[in-house]
């Protein structure tokens, strides 16, 4: 078997043109723009480019992009302080802190003092909670944005076995909650599963969020599953270059898969669509108007 791939920078470009469309919308009938701030502290290369590219992808989308910009060195007490001015700021409608933080700042902390309705990543011990227990939540953009691939896939996933593995906060769990909510039956799989080949050659929905590159290898994956990659690796390549690998060994699961997202290409840009998606569903809610179908879980 050959898997189809699943084209997740062509679904992200969708979700975007569906954000824009929304947000034009707002602006001639209501006179709003959805607003989003991103909060960076520190010069950590990687975040410097995801701060630039969120911003810039905001932008495009016709949404105002609020940029903070903090010295590597700053309290904990100035961070909150930027975090309760964007709070009480009606032109914000996301709040995005981005981690990791310097070490001495408390990121549970630091997350917790953004208010829930505007904690467009879903990290807020609130929106983790609602999650949990069905009520309306912001939902983190990674398995968000891996829900909306499995749902034009599939339509339903009721009845669906999914073994995720990776137990992780920002990408495990909450991938777990919104499978469950969607009705799949739901394995959650570590670093202490034993015989993980065999859990996972269980599952109609393989998702992969390890950190470990292209540790998933064909054998892990029972024929004609859909295998859906979240992980992000950089490995070195041919000529001493580096590329982007995911947790899936993409060669040998593609053999067995029915479907399967690549890296890259795959689930990364979903991330930032489903951001922009719920700045826009964060903005929706604050006016009391009624919430884009399909960008939300
Ligand atoms: P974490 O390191 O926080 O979690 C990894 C999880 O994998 C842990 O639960 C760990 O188990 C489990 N694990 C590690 N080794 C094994 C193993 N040998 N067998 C089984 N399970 C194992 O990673 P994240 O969840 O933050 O990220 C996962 C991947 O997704 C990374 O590659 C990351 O780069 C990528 N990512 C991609 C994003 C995107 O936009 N596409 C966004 C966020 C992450 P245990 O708990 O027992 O230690």
């Amino acid at each position: 078997m050959t898997a189809t791939i699943i084209d997740g920078k062509a679904f992200a470009a969708r979700v975007r043109g569906e954000v824009a469309e929304h947000v034009a919308r707002l602006k001639s009938e209501h006179g709003i723009t959805p607003g989003l701030a991103v909060v960076l502290v520190g010069e950590d290369p990687a975040s410097q480019v995801y701060v630039r590219n969120k911003g810039k992808q905001t932008v495009e989308a016709g949404m105002a992009s609020f940029e903070r910009k903090l010295p590597a060195e700053t309290s904990e007490r100035d961070l909150l302080a930027v975090v309760e001015e964007l709070n009480n700021d009606p032109a914000v409608h996301g709040i995005l802190v981005q981690l990791p933080l310097p070490k001495h700042l408390n990121e549970d902390l630091v997350i917790n003092s953004i208010a829930p309705e505007k904690d467009v990543d879903g990290f807020h011990i609130s929106n983790v909670g609602r999650l949990a227990t069905g009520q309306k939540a912001m939902v983190p953009c990674t398995p968000l944005g891996c829900l909306m691939l499995l749902r034009d896939h599939f339509g339903s996933l009721s009845g669906k076995n999914a073994v995720v593995v990776g137990r992780s906060n920002i990408v495990g769990k909450p991938m777990a909650q919104l499978l469950l909510r969607d009705s799949a039956t739901v394995t959650i799989a570590h670093s202490r599963t034993q015989d993980l080949p065999e859990v996972c050659r269980r599952a109609d929905i393989l998702v992969a969020a390890v950190g470990r590159p292209e540790m998933i290898t064909g054998d892990y994956v029972k024929p004609g599953a859909v295998v859906i990659d979240v992980g992000i690796n950089r490995v070195e390549g041919e000529g001493g270059k580096t590329k982007l690998v995911g947790d899936v060994d993409f060669e040998s699961a593609s053999a067995v898969a029915g479907a399967i997202t690549p890296v890259p290409g795959g689930v990364g840009p979903m991330t930032i669509a489903c951001l922009l998606a719920n700045t826009l569903t964060s903005c929706c809610r604050a006016h009391g108007l009624p919430e884009p179908e399909g960008l939300t879980a």
